[in-house]
C-alpha cells in the first residue's frame, strides 16, 4: 500500500465518526451491529477483512460526509459498488468503506436513449429497466456485477464486438473529488478526468452518476451455445479461429471451458461452449453464420435460438455466489494459431474440476475501432481476450486453483500483447502497485494517469484500488 500515513489519536476517530453516523441518511454499521458481518462481506470469499465500520449510503450527502470524515481521521477508505472487485478492493481493515450499494436509482429516457444510474446498481437493475424499451448497454455477463466498478475499469460482455465496452458507452458522470469538489465530466467538461474514469479505475473520486447511451435491441436477439466434448475441442477451436476472422460486428462470440455446477444437469466433465449473441433484427443472417461453424465443427450438443435478454444476461448467475473463491487472470493476444490454440488446450484440458472456468472473448468489432488515446483503457488492437477465473468453494483449494491461473497466465505470455484488464487483477502479493499499474496500463498511459492523480488526489484517499500513486507517494 502507498505510504500515507495517519496518526489521529483514537478518542478524535471515534467523535468523528458519531458525528458521521448523526450526519447520514443511510447507516453506519460497526462490529458491534447485528448486520456487520453481511456488511463486511463482498463478493471474493477469500477477502475476509474487517473495517471499523461501514458506511451504507442513501444520498449524496453520504459520500460528502463519508469522504470528509475519511479526511479528517485519515482512515483508509474503500468505495465499493456491487462489491465484486476480484482484489478485494471493496473493503478494507480497520479503515472505512462507503458502501453506495443503497444508491440504485436509474433512469431510462427513451427518447434520447440516455440511461443515468446511481452507483449502486447491478447490472441486473440496468438490464431491467432498459429491456422494457428494447435498449440495452453494454455491460458484463454475470448480472450481479456492479455497474460502477465493471465500467470504471472496462466492461466487456455479449456486446463488445457491437458496441464496444461499457466505459465507450459512457455519456459523463458526476464525480466528488477527493478534496470535496463536485464535478461533471463529459467529452466537453473536464475531459481529461473523462478520459482517466474511463479505464482508471475510481483513483480519482467517487463517482455519484453515470450516464450511459444505450443501444437499440431487438425484442429477443439470437442466442447459441454449441457444446463439446474433450475429444473434439482441438477441431472445434481451430474452426472457431477460423470462423471468427471475418465477423461482421453483430457477432460477439465468447468461447469457454468449464466443468459445470451439479444444477445445470450437464454431467461431471469439462465442456468447451461457443456461446453467441447475435444482435440484429435479421435472426436469418445469424444463422446462416452459425451454420458455418456448425458445419466446420459439428457441437455434441446445441441451444440456437431467440433469447430473452434478462435470461440470457443471468444463464450463469448461479455459478457465481456470493462468497465463492476467487483469484483471475487475463491476457490479451491475437494469434489463434495451432501453436495457441496446443497451448490453450494444453491447460483446458487439466480443467477436471468444478470452480475454475476459461473464457476466450472475440474483441475487435466496435470495440477494436476505438481509438487507443481516446479512453485509458489498454490495448484496442488485441483481437482475443484469455480470462482464467476462480469461483470455488473451499479454502482447502486456495493454493492448487490460484496456482492454476497463474500456470495458464505464464504458459500465455509467448503471446500477449501489452496490457491487462484491471477489473480482473487479483491482488499480487510482492508487486508493487505502481509497478503493476504501469504494467496493466503501458508507460505512455500510467504517466497520464499520474498527471491525473496529481491534480485531483494528490493525497492518495483513494488509494484501495489498483492504485495509481500520486508522484509525491509514488515510489517512482
Ligand atoms: C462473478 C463476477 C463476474 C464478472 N463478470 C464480468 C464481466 O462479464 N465483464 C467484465 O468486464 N468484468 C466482469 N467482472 C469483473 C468486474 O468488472 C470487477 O470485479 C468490477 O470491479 C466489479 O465492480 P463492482 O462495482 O461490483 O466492484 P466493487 O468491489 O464494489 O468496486 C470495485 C472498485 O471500483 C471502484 N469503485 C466502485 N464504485 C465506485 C464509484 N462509484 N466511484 C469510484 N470508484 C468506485 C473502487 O476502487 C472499488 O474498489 C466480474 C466479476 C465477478 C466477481
Amino acid at each position: 500500500m502507498s505510504t500515507v500515513h495517519y496518526t489521529t489519536p483514537e478518542r478524535a476517530i471515534q467523535q468523528a465518526l458519531q458525528e458521521l453516523r448523526a450526519k447520514l441518511s443511510g447507516s453506519l454499521v460497526g462490529p458491534q451491529d447485528p448486520h456487520y458481518e453481511e456488511a463486511r462481506q463482498v463478493w471474493n470469499g477469500m477477502v475476509d477483512l474487517r473495517p471499523r465500520a461501514v458506511v451504507r449510503a442513501r444520498a449524496i450527502a453520504d459520500i460528502d460526509a463519508t469522504l470528509e470524515a475519511a479526511r479528517r481521521t485519515g482512515l483508509a477508505m474503500a468505495v465499493r459498488g456491487g462489491g465484486h472487485n476480484i482484489a478485494g478492493h471493496g473493503t478494507v481493515d480497520g479503515g472505512l468503506v462507503l458502501d453506495l450499494g443503497p444508491l440504485k436509482r436509474v433512469e431510462v429516457d427513451a427518447g434520447s436513449k440516455l440511461v443515468t444510474v446511481e452507483p449502486g446498481v447491478t447490472l441486473a437493475d440496468v438490464d431491467r429497466a432498459t429491456a422494457v424499451h428494447n435498449l440495452a448497454v453494454p455491460l458484463g455477463v454475470i448480472s450481479g456485477t456492479g455497474v460502477a466498478g465493471l465500467t470504471l475499469g472496462g466492461g466487456v460482455g455479449w456486446l463488445t464486438r457491437s458496441n464496444g465496452l461499457t466505459l465507450d458507452n459512457l455519456e459523463s458522470a458526476e464525480v466528488i473529488t477527493a478534496a470535496g469538489e463536485h464535478l461533471h465530466a463529459s467529452g466537453q467538461e473536464n475531459p481529461e478526468l473523462f478520459w482517466g474514469l474511463r479505464g482508471g479505475g475510481g483513483n480519482f473520486g467517487v463517482v455519484s452518476s453515470f450516464t450511459f447511451r444505450a443501444r437499440h435491441l431487438p425484442p429477443a436477439p439470437l442466442g447459441g451455445n454449441l457444446f463439446y466434448r474433450p475429444g473434439h475441442w482441438r477441431n472445434a477451436l481451430l474452426a472457431f479461429a477460423r470462423w471468427s476472422r471475418d465477423l461482421p460486428d453483430e457477432m460477439n462470440p465468447i468461447v469457454s471451458f468449464l466443468v459445470f455446477p451439479e444444477e445445470f444437469g450437464m454431467g461431471s466433465d469439462p465442456w468447451m461452449i461457443i456461446g453467441f449473441a447475435w444482435v440484429a433484427e435479421d435472426h436469418q443472417a445469424g444463422l446462416s453464420l452459425a451454420d458455418q461453424l456448425r458445419a466446420a465443427a459439428p457441437p455434441d450438443e446445441q441451444e440456437v435460438g431467440p433469447a430473452s435478454w434478462l435470461d440470457w444476461q443471468s444463464a450463469m448467475d448461479s455459478v457465481f455466489p456470493k462468497g465463492s473463491r476467487g483469484y483471475w487472470k487475463n491476457v490479451s493476444f491475437s494469434r489463434l494459431d495451432e501453436e495457441t490454440v496446443d497451448v490453450l488446450l494444453g491447460f483446458a484440458s487439466e480443467l477436471a474440476w468444478e470452480g475454475t472456468g476459461i473464457d476466450i472473448h472475440q474483441m475487435g468489432g466496435a470495440f477494436g475501432r476505438v481509438p487507443e488515446d481516446a479512453t485509458a483503457f489498454p490495448n484496442r488492437s488485441a483481437r482475443y481476450w484469455l480470462n482464467v477465473y476462480g469461483f470455488w468453494r473451499d479454502p482447502a483449494e486456495d493454493e492448487r486453483l490460484t496456482a492454476f491461473a497463474r500456470k495458464a497466465y505464464g504458459l500465455m505470455q509467448p503471446f500477449a500483447e501489452h496490457g491487462e484488464y484491471v477489473n480482473f487483477l487479483g491482488a499480487e502479493v510482492g508487486i508493487k502497485e505502481a509497478d503493476a499499474a504501469r504494467a496493466a496500463y503501458g508507460a505512455a498511459k500510467y504517466q497520464r494517469l499520474v498527471g491525473l492523480k496529481d491534480r485531483y488526489d494528490p493525497h492518495n484517499v483513494f488509494r484501495l484500488n489498483h492504485n495509481i500513486p500520486p508522484t509525491r507517494t509514488s515510489p517512482g
